[in-house]
């Protein structure tokens, strides 16, 4: 992330290749395990793999609608009904964009002028940081750093200072990846205040909705559910991670409609339209029982168990994941200090792919000695990086 290239536009040359891109071909090099990037080895709910196909058969080839197919933004507003008690107009309030990322990048393209300034959280997903920097605004974190209870915190002070006149949005993430942390209630009820304090909007980014686990401090409640947060927030999830299917780049944004009408206004230009006969599957998948969705988080919950044990057992100091694919830990046990070298060299070492959360973070110090791993993996594939990690 830090490479400086000689071409293409100033406010990108210091976005080099993402880290995924290096760490899996470091993973085809060497023949790792591939615990680096977090896509699912199996796939999704078999009433979606058969409604994406029925569809494509069936013609659904072309163009869909701007904002959606109505089956589809019907669904996302139903979920958020049954989920979270939240009321979205599928007409007007619900935009289907290519990913939880497209989302995210026409949201913040359609409200910042250059020189605005989007608070977040580090460590952060890493097109954050791009997509702020294509609009030319400016970005604000946030560090969170592990701290005395266990459990990842921020300075609620270091929050305060970071909301100023030329905030137009903070752009959060929870359940958070890279840490696994899930905002509590009271840390919430900060970001609630401060945007109303300083009038700035907010950008939800949920693609892990359904993976804050049962031992977490707090369970997922979105930003948008808290008093006068409704009408400034824009909320942003993603089939993706939910239904196993990170190829088919079907997520979607909800909010009241002027905050709607701005990402999709940058939207019909970034991709026009996207996934044809994805989006009627992820409508039915969006439609499953409870069950599927309670299995998914078990299933989950139980495979972050069992590398959470293995990773302790090989030494590492795993910090607590309480949701998202992904579990972070600290190198130093081991004598290290520096994650990216340690990635660098853990294929070749023990066979094995993580990512350092160093490139997540504008303080790099803060994270230079953690380095994350994901286990939406099958259970035989955690049990053979463990024994790799062990060996
Ligand atoms: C995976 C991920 C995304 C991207 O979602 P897509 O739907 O694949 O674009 C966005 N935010 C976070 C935090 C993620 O982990």
């Amino acid at each position: 992330m830090t490479t400086a290239y000689e071409v293409g536009v100033q406010r990108m040359r210091p976005f080099g290749t993402t880290i995924f891109a290096e760490m899996s071909a470091l993973a085809v090099r060497t023949g790792a395990v591939n615990l680096g990037q977090g896509f699912p080895d199996t796939d999704g709910p078999p009433e979606m793999l058969a409604a994406a196909a029925e569809a494509l058969r069936g013609g659904q080839n072309q163009y869909p609608p701007g904002p959606g197919i109505p089956a589809l933004r019907a669904a996302v507003a139903a979920h958020q009904r049954r989920f979270w008690g939240l009321e979205y107009d599928p007409d007007g309030e619900v935009l289907v964009t290519a990913g939880a990322t497209e989302a995210i990048a026409a949201a913040i393209l359609g409200l910042c002028e250059a020189g605005d300034e989007v608070v977040c959280f580090e460590p952060y997903y890493d097109s954050y940081a791009a997509s702020i920097a294509l609009a030319g605004a400016v970005r604000k974190p946030v560090t969170l750093r592990p701290g005395a209870s266990g459990w990842y915190e921020f300075d609620p002070d270091a929050l305060r200072a970071a909301f100023g006149p030329r905030t137009k949005l903070v752009l959060l993430n929870s359940p958070h990846n890279p840490t696994g942390k899930v905002f509590t209630p009271a840390e919430l009820a900060l970001v609630a205040e401060l945007c109303q304090e300083h009038g700035a909007y907010a950008v939800t980014d949920e693609v892990y909705e359904h993976l804050a686990f049962t031992d977490a401090a707090a369970p997922h409640i979105p930003l948008a559910t808290l008093p006068g947060m409704r009408d400034r927030t824009l909320r942003i999830s993603s089939a993706g991670k939910t239904f196993s299917c990170t190829g088919w780049k079907i997520g979607w944004a909800s909010g009241p409609a002027h905050l709607v009408t701005a990402a999709m206004r940058v939207k019909q230009f970034l991709t026009y339209v996207n996934g044809a006969p994805f989006q009627p599957a992820v409508a039915v998948a969006l439609g499953l029982p409870d069950s599927y969705y309670e299995e998914f988080r078990a299933g989950l919950q139980q495979r972050r168990d069992q590398l959470v044990a293995g990773l302790s057992a090989a030494g590492f100091g795993v910090l607590p994941s309480e949701g998202t694919y992904f579990v972070t830990t600290d190198i130093t046990p081991l004598g290290g200090t520096d994650g990216m070298a340690f990635c660098r060299t853990l294929p070749e070492r023990s066979g094995v792919v993580a990512v350092p959360t160093e490139v997540f973070y504008d303080d790099t110090a803060a994270g230079q000695h953690l380095v994350r791993f994901a286990f939406c993996k099958r259970p035989e594939v955690i049990e053979e990086a463990v024994r790799r990690l062990s060996s």
